[in-house]
């Protein structure tokens, strides 16, 4: 035990800490949902700190263009093709061999995520969209689960904690999916290393204040900073009367919503379905997506090419991933190139 206090002393001589709140971390299990610049930062504060069990999910593999901003990975990880959640797991055990590590590689989606969040006594988002944390939303109501969002792309990030019957979830602040190729994502727009790891540093402090019973503290607006410009917002948030996650009705876990996914016998590719498509601007997207691969249009569909994958798009949102027959990949190339 002496070791286990010399470990901690520095934060437990923290009167917000202190022995209770340590003894309290060490109880904990937390799930960490993504694991890329985010969830590396908070996945690392977590197990430093002394979190008794942390679970962390991720669906990919690890890139070169991953390692300037997640911290968690080197060049041999990606030589050696280690997914995500493995690397991670990896890492962290030789960082703290105490806590209990579950590295899981799986894609987040309606089949599985009421397993993968069974017993944790919190979430923390590291996803790169918003209709996988629609998904992490709903379950976390559906079990009464504290949960901390987190985005940051560019050199801008937000953050928000959702205590569930408390505080407003996720749905009463972003009711809709925004339009597929509407959105921005770090493969699009990059982004500055800083701004996750700040956005990733305050939601690790809102684990805390949550895992350790300082509810009382935790920061009840939508705080929104840009690391470049050097400005932080807290923004008010209220819960939404009409929100159909807090009225119980989970649409995300019902799969009644958002892409839908199969693959296209025979062919080595996967068709993406996307329920909540409105019309898609080619135009807007082939500008887009222009410096990342090649692409091309016409009124019917537009073809993208890059990674050794191909991408066809039609205007409803529906596209056709060539290339893999896995459909966790055909999602994440969906995700990332034409956004959700
Ligand atoms: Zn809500």
């Amino acid at each position: 035990m002496q070791t286990v206090i010399d470990r901690y002393s520095r934060q437990i001589v923290l009167p917000v800490i202190g022995d209770r709140g340590q003894r309290r971390l060490l109880e904990s299990t937390v799930l960490v949902v993504g694991c890329g610049a985010l969830g590396t930062v908070t996945a690392t504060q977590l197990v430093r700190a002394g979190v008794g069990r942390v679970r962390i999910v991720d669906r990919d593999f690890i890139e070169y263009h991953n390692l300037q901003r997640q911290v968690l990975f080197d060049e041999d990880d990606v030589q050696n093709q280690i997914p995500k959640a493995k690397a991670a797991e990896r890492h962290l055990r030789k960082v703290n061999s105490s806590v209990e590590i579950e590295g899981i590689v799986e894609d987040v989606n309606y089949t599985n995520v009421q397993r993968l969040v069974q017993g944790v006594d919190l979430i923390v988002d590291g996803l790169d969209n918003l209709e996988t944390r629609y998904l992490i939303n709903d379950a976390a109501l559906k079990y009464g689960i504290p949960w901390v969002y987190g985005a940051a792309i560019a050199s801008h990030g937000m953050t928000l904690s959702i205590l569930p019957g408390e505080t407003p979830c996720l749905r009463c602040i972003f009711p809709h999916l925004p339009e597929p190729g509407s959105t921005l994502t770090c493969d699009t727009a990059g982004v500055i290393s800083a701004a996750p790891f700040i956005i990733a540093s305050l939601q690790f402090v809102e684990a805390v204040k949550i895992l350790t019973g300082a509810r009382d503290q935790v920061i009840r607006t939508l705080t929104v900073m840009d690391v470049w410009d050097g400005t932080t917002y807290h923004l008010e948030v209220e819960r939404s009367a009409t929100c159909p996650t807090c009225q119980g009705m989970y649409e995300f876990l019902q799969a009644q919503s958002g892409t839908k996914t199969a693959s296209l016998c025979g062919q080595n590719s996967v068709q993406v379905l996307n329920s909540k498509a409105g019309r898609l601007s080619f135009s807007e997207m082939a500008r887009r997506l222009e410096p990342l691969g090649t692409v091309s249009y016409n009124d019917f569909m537009l073809r993208f090419a890059a990674d050794g994958y191909e991408m066809v798009v039609f205007p409803d949102g529906r596209a056709i991933v060539k290339g893999t027959s896995d459909q966790a990949t055909a999602r994440g190339l969906y995700a990332k190139y034409v956004g959700t």
